[in-house]
């Protein structure tokens, strides 16, 4: 087991977005298209597949649950039931290798590092963000696309 795990967005918010067709807290209409490119769902972690999968494509506060001003971004589910990811092997394997942008906060949403991953050292990026102690949890995002991926947090 890794020292730290990947969070993906809970269940619930999931489930309310395909019963609504809306963006949680912002109330935005949500979009629902077979994927037509890469389109990772932010529940299972797992990418939706082109043209077979149908994705959901909505507004989300990347700091859901952390009582501190939001940061609203478009991220993609897929459109049926999936399992949340569990998280604890840290960076899902569908993500290692690829271009990455960690983000680690401290209190307050307080930005204290940023490191931009190639080569597939994003295990270990990960692993020198979480060592410092100020550092509370890790954001991390596609650096192509800017889009917000999914949490990480030490176990
Ligand atoms: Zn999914």
């Amino acid at each position: 087991m890794s020292s730290f795990r990947a969070v993906a967005i809970p269940t619930e918010v999931a489930d309310s977005v395909r019963a609504t067709m809306k963006s949680p807290k912002y109330g935005f209409p949500a979009h629902k298209e077979v994927a037509a490119g890469r389109a990772p769902c932010r529940h299972c972690l797992q990418l939706v597949k082109i043209s077979e999968e149908e994705a959901i494509l909505f507004t989300m506060d990347a700091f859901y649950g952390k009582n501190v001003p939001p940061s609203p971004g478009p991220v993609y589910i897929h459109a049926t039931e999936c399992a949340r990811y569990d998280g604890n092997d840290g960076i899902p394997l569908s993500y290692r290798g690829r271009l990455l942008t960690l983000e680690a906060f401290g209190a307050d949403r307080k930005l204290l590092a940023e490191i931009r991953t190639a080569n597939g050292d994003e295990q270990g990026a990960a692993r020198v963000l979480l060592e410092r102690p100020e550092v509370e949890y890790v954001h991390v995002r596609s650096t192509e696309a800017g889009c917000y991926l999914f949490r990480l947090e030490r176990n």
